[in-house]
Formats: C-alpha cells, structure tokens, sequence
C-alpha cells in the first residue's frame, strides 16, 4: 500500500522534473526514448543493450537518470506520512534503477572502450554526479527519516537483513557529518574543502617530483640491464629531447628493475634517493606541512562528530573495528618480517663477498643483491611455466573449480543471442549443475586493445537482490592478455593466471550473492579482496594441475617439480616485501593515533620507525612524504593494514580446506564457504560470517607459514 502512493508521489516527481514538453501525458518512469535508460529486454530476464550504447546517448541518458533518482529522493524525504522501514529505507533501496543500468553502460565505455570523446563527456559529468550524491547526503528531511527508522530500530530490532540494512544507511550518513547541527556542518564543510586542496596539492606535489628528477645514462652506464628496458629507456630519452641517452624516470617501473638489475651502484644510489625523496626535498614542493594540516583537520573533523581520533571514526564499519585490532595483527607479524629481513641481509652479503664486491649492503642494494640471491636459490624459468598456463585452459579450470565448489555449470550463449560491446566478448549462462536453475551470464573481455584500461577487474552489469523478487545476476571478468593469431594457444604468466582465478572469484561473490537489499551487496574495504584471494588458491590444486595444466603441445600435466619451484619461489624476499609493507601501513596507523598538534612528520617518521626496530637497509614502501593512498585523498587513510587484514583471512581460510578430509575440494567445507563467506556479502557483519564458516577468528599461523616465516607459539 506504501509503496502505491509512493509510486503516485513519484510519477508527480518526474513531470516536475522532466525536460518532456508533454509532462502531463508521461504515464510511466520508464518511457524516457534514450536506449540507455530503458528497461532491459531480451533472453534472461533482459540484457544490456550493449549494441545500442553511443557516446552521444550517455551525458542525457547520465543527467536524466539523476534526475529521476534525485525525484525519487524528494519524495521519500516529503513524505508526509511518519517514517518507517518500508517508506523510507526500502524505497531508497528501490530507487535509482534507471541510474544503475546507466552506470553500466558508463562503466564499460570508461574502462573497455573508452575514446577521447568519451574523456571529455566523462570530464563533463563528474562535477555533476558530485554534486548529485552531495545533493542526497545532504539531505536534511532525509537524514531525519533514516534517524527516526534507525532509532527506532535500537529499540525494537528489525528482521536480520533488514536490521543490517538500516544500520549502513544510517551510518553512511552518520559517518559523513548528517548528524550534525547547523554550525558543525558549516565549520565540516569547510574542513573538507580545505582538505581537498591539500590533498591535490599533496598529489600534484608528488608528481612534480616524479617528473622532475630524471636519471639520464650514458652508454657505458646500462651494465646489467635488459634489451626491452634499454629501448624504452632511449625512447624516454628521445622523447625529453636528451637523444642518445638513457632516461631512468621517478617511478616505481622504472626504479624497480632499474636497482634490480643495474651494475652502477652509484647511479643505483641516485635513483633511489630521488625515489625516496618524492615530496621531501625541503622545497615548495615538499609535502611535510601539508601532511601535518591534513592530520589536523582530519581530527578536527571527526571531533565534530565526538571521535577520538580519525582511525577510530574509519575502522567502525570495517572488519577490523578498532584500529587496536589492526595494530595487533601488524605488531605480530612484524618481528618475524624484521628478523627474515636479517637473513636475507646475510644471504646478499654473503653473495656480494664471493662475487668480489667489497661493499655493505645499503637499501640501493637490496633489490640487487636479493635479485643475485634468487638465481641462486630459486632458480624459476617463467618461460617454461606459460607452456603449461593455455587461457582456454584456465577459463576451463576456474569451470572445474566453480563446479566443485558452488555447484555452478558454464554453458556457451549462442554466438549473437545476448548483445556485446567487442566481438572478442564471450558470454556463459551460468546454472546450477543438479536443478538447472538459471543463476546468471558471465561475461568475458579477455583480451588487450586501445581504449581498454590496463589490468585485470571484474564488474556487475546486475546483482543480486530479493526483496523485490529474484533477480539473476550479470557478472564480468576483464583482462589485458594479448590477442593470439587465429587457431594459436594463449600462453600466459604464472601471476596472469593467478590473476585470473582472482578476479574470477570476485565474479563467484557476485554470482553466489544470497541477500535481500542492494545495499547489502555493498563491500567491506577490509575484507572484499579475501574472497577473490581465496579462489587464486585453487590454481595449484592436485585436480587442476592435472586436468589443465597441460602442456599446449604435448599436453602432459606441468611437472611436480616445477610447480615445488613456483611454491617455493613464493616465499623468496618476503622479509622485505613485508617489511616495506607494514612500516607503511604502521605510519599511516600511528600517524592517525597520535597528537597532530605541532607534529613535525620527517621527526615523527624516523623516531616511530626506530622504535619499531626498522631495519637499516630498507625504506617504508611508501615514505610519509609520497604516501598517496593516505595523503592525496581519503581512500586508504588507517586503511593500508587491509591488504595484510585479507591476507590472514585467505591464508586461514584455505588452511581450513588443507586441514578437511577432501582438502581443498572438500564438500562440507566448500558448502561453509559458500554460505558464510560468499552469499552474504554484507548482509551479516563479516567478523561474525567468518566465525560461523571457520567455528572461530582468524590466526596468524596459516599467513606465517605462507610467507615462511618461523610460526609463533601460543
Ligand atoms: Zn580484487
């Protein structure tokens, strides 16, 4: 009954709002004649009309769909009725449906096949979608309703889901100041204006110095590099008017084989210091005082909202909750990082004295020396392991593997049934294996071409949601693998193929999603990236590698012996890969925990790094001064500890499939993992789901041995 009136409100909205000359005869929301709006049509339950998609329909199609959905906002929050779960929470849950089929066209032109035109219609719209969420955010009268329906759900708890989904509404608002009154939200606003400043200044500041100092070589200085990077080096070279010479840019791509492979230790000392020297030269580009205004208005702001400090107000919705529970983890592993970075300090020098060299090793060493370590002991032919990873193979694999553990069935779509945005597209349907019930299309974009972004990603064109009926599920795997000539095999890397099976796993979470509200198909910063790591796990199994892991000519399974180097190789250089890690995400954490009055950074970075015990011979990986996923923005601000924070889940979970009588393809377990870690998304709190799949936390054990590090005693 709610929502009839609520659809009569609506339909008012519209013809407000519409730019349609015959408001008044407009019947339906959905009449709108832009293809990208309208209702999708066709096999499974309708399809993006991916055919149809133009960069000239998307900027009206955008500015309609906000439009409706800005209407659709307006009438929740003038409802003159009191506020309840249903005409306030669940119409917001249903609202935005011409939006969401826009973004995914929006999405696929902007990574898959993107053009200068599009560029510039994309430049275009974003100040517009900014101002269009703020216009929801701030909005006061719908605040209030979510207030009065979370209020109320304190008190008289709602049905699971629906208690959930309540609690994230409220706290998105929440979390973002809409609970403030009007002179805090004035004083918030300008915080995060000045904030946004600083954080372009302190990005812009970065790349100045990224662009700036540049390592020019002579020929006689390329001892120990390779072809390819010698030509691209000229190229640069050429390219900055400096022709016959080699340029070593300020990036990680270039530094990082550079200090690998170089034999100038001089020139590997210079690029390192301008690497880690970005934004910490003492000029006007420095970003030390930027930093400490950043910390200050970042704590002044949440003290708005009565937080103690920024890392707290952060981690209250994440995995982790309080930034003590990150700090724990970091703390415990990071002895056992320090004290394998000792070993292998000892390995390289002991390398470097029968080589002959008479130096000690310094941090521009270390990337060298460890290089010259790992030919000796884990000798790995990378070439030799893409004659066993064939695509179609994999692509069969992750089959095998979905099978094994979702039940799931992948059936080729008809060449032309479901419309695609490149030829090179390939569509499944995706059912389960007993009941033959339909679950959704998976889509592949396997392979490089201009327009495309770099990387792998998965994406949902739908996702899975109940409260208003079943919906099936469109999901998407991206990858730059390089085309092949007609009738050839696709060979691809040990990591490709991990990769692979890990975007393929967040396609899985999206496939298996079991919850009843969109909103609870939402991520968890700390805990999204688990899942997906998970599935990479799979890749070495017995089954896999002997059913497709096979040779592209002889078809005979990739050799045990060499999947024992792979493993092994796994564990080389992880003092340092974790060490350099941790130091950073330890400085993000106690930078955000600390007194930002008259903090002095450069101070504050060496004397927290030399009570933690750093060791000498490497740097953070990201220097305070260039540390742009803190600084440049608010993404992964007491955040960095997450990618350690998924690691632990994917080491402890997979150990419980190694510790099963059916090991990784164990039936009893593989039905947990589906239920407790994938099908609720963030419908139950993710500490909770991961307790019921594992009958307990995580340890630390399982990610210790992973890295080979020694594993701590209770
Ligand atoms: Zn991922």
């Amino acid at each position: 009954m709610i929502s009839k009136s609520l659809k009569a409100t609506l339909i008012c909205s519209i013809v407000l709002f519409s730019s349609c000359k015959e408001e008044s005869k407009i019947p339906e929301k959905t009449m709108s004649d832009n293809v990208l709006i309208q209702e999708w049509t066709g096999p499974y339950d309708g399809v993006p009309a991916f055919d149809k998609v133009s960069v000239e329909a998307i900027k009206p199609a955008m500015e309609e769909a906000m439009k409706l959905n800005l209407a659709e906002i307006e009438a929740i929050a003038n409802n003159t009725e009191p506020a309840t779960f249903e005409n306030t929470i669940v119409a917001m849950e249903s609202a935005g449906k011409e939006l969401s089929r826009v973004f995914a066209y929006y999405g696929i032109m902007g990574s898959n096949v993107s053009s200068a035109e599009f560029r510039k219609v994309q430049a275009e719209l974003a100040p517009k979608l900014s101002d269009f969420r703020s216009q929801i955010s701030q909005n006061e009268k719908l605040f209030q309703r979510i207030k009065t329906v979370y209020d109320a759900s304190q008190k008289t708890p709602l049905e699971a889901q629906a208690q959930r989904v309540v609690y994230l509404t409220y706290k998105q608002f929440e979390m973002n100041g809409a609970n403030l009154n009007a002179e805090k939200k004035k004083r918030y606003a300008e915080i995060n204006k000045e904030l946004s400043t600083l954080y372009t200044d302190f990005a812009n500041n970065v790349l100045h110095d990224e662009e700036n100092y540049i390592t020019y070589l002579n020929e006689d200085q390329l001892g120990g590099l390779a072809e390819g990077f010698i030509k691209s080096a000229a190229k640069i070279a050429t390219d900055k008017g400096e022709d016959g010479k080699y340029a070593i840019t300020n990036s990680r791509s270039s530094m990082d084989p550079f200090l690998t492979y170089s034999t100038e230790r001089e020139l590997r000392k210079q690029v390192w210091e301008n690497y880690y020297s970005r934004g910490d030269n003492g000029d006007e580009f420095d970003n030390n005082k930027i930093i400490a205004e950043i910390l200050k208005l970042r704590k002044e702001r949440v003290g708005l909202m009565g937080y103690d400090n920024y890392a707290e107000w952060r981690l209250q919705d994440r995995m982790a909750k309080t930034p003590e529970n990150a700090m724990d983890l970091m703390m415990a592993v990071w002895p056992a990082a320090t004290a394998r970075v000792k070993e292998e300090v000892a390995d390289m020098q002991t390398v470097a004295n029968e080589l002959g060299d008479k130096i000690t090793i310094e941090p521009w060493d270390y990337r060298y020396y460890a290089e010259k370590v790992r030919q000796k002991k884990y000798d790995l032919d990378s070439e030799e392991v893409k004659q066993y990873l064939q695509l179609d193979k994999l692509t069969e694999a992750m089959f095998f593997t979905a099978g094994e553990l979702f039940n799931y069935k992948f059936t080729p779509v008809a060449e032309g049934s479901v419309p695609v945005f490149h030829e090179d597209v390939k569509v499944w349907e995706v059912t389960d294996k007993d009941s033959g019930k339909h679950i959704g299309l998976w889509y592949l974009d396997p392979f490089a071409r201009q327009g495309k972004r770099s990387g792998a990603w998965a994406t949902t064109y739908r996702s899975s949601d109940s409260f208003e009926g079943e919906k099936n599920v469109l999901a998407s795997n991206n990858s730059n693998f390089v085309k092949p000539a007609p009738g050839e095999a696709v060979l691809v890397s040990w990591d490709d193929a991990t990769t692979f099976f890990h975007e393929f796993g967040h396609a899985l979470h999206f496939f298996s999603a079991d919850v009843k509200y969109p909103t609870l198909n939402g991520g968890v910063r700390d805990y999204t990236e688990f899942q997906s790591q998970l599935l990479e796990r799979w890749l070495s199994t017995d089954k896999v590698i002997n059913q497709f892991l096979v040779h592209y000519k002889t078809g005979e399974p990739i050799p045990a012996t060499l999947v024992e180097k792979i493993k092994k190789a796994s564990t080389f250089n992880q003092g340092f890969g974790t060490t350099e890690y941790l130091a950073s995400a330890l400085i993000d954490m106690k930078l955000h925990l600390a007194d930002p009055t008259d903090i002095d950074i450069d101070k504050f970075e060496r004397e927290t790094l030399d009570e933690l015990g750093m060791p000498k011979e490497l740097p953070m990986r990201h220097r305070t001064p260039q540390f742009g996923h803190v600084f440049s923005g608010e993404g992964y601000a007491t955040a960095y500890y997450g990618y350690m924070w998924a690691d632990v889940l994917t080491s402890d979970a997979s150990e419980a499939f190694r510790e099963s009588e059916g090991g990784f393809y164990d039936k009893a377990v593989a039905d947990k993992l589906v239920k407790y870690l994938f099908a609720p998304r963030n419908a139950m709190d993710p500490a909770e789901a991961y307790r019921k799949f594992r009958g307990r936390d995580a340890k630390i054990e399982a990610l210790m041995k992973d890295r080979g590090f020694p594993v701590p005693k209770d």
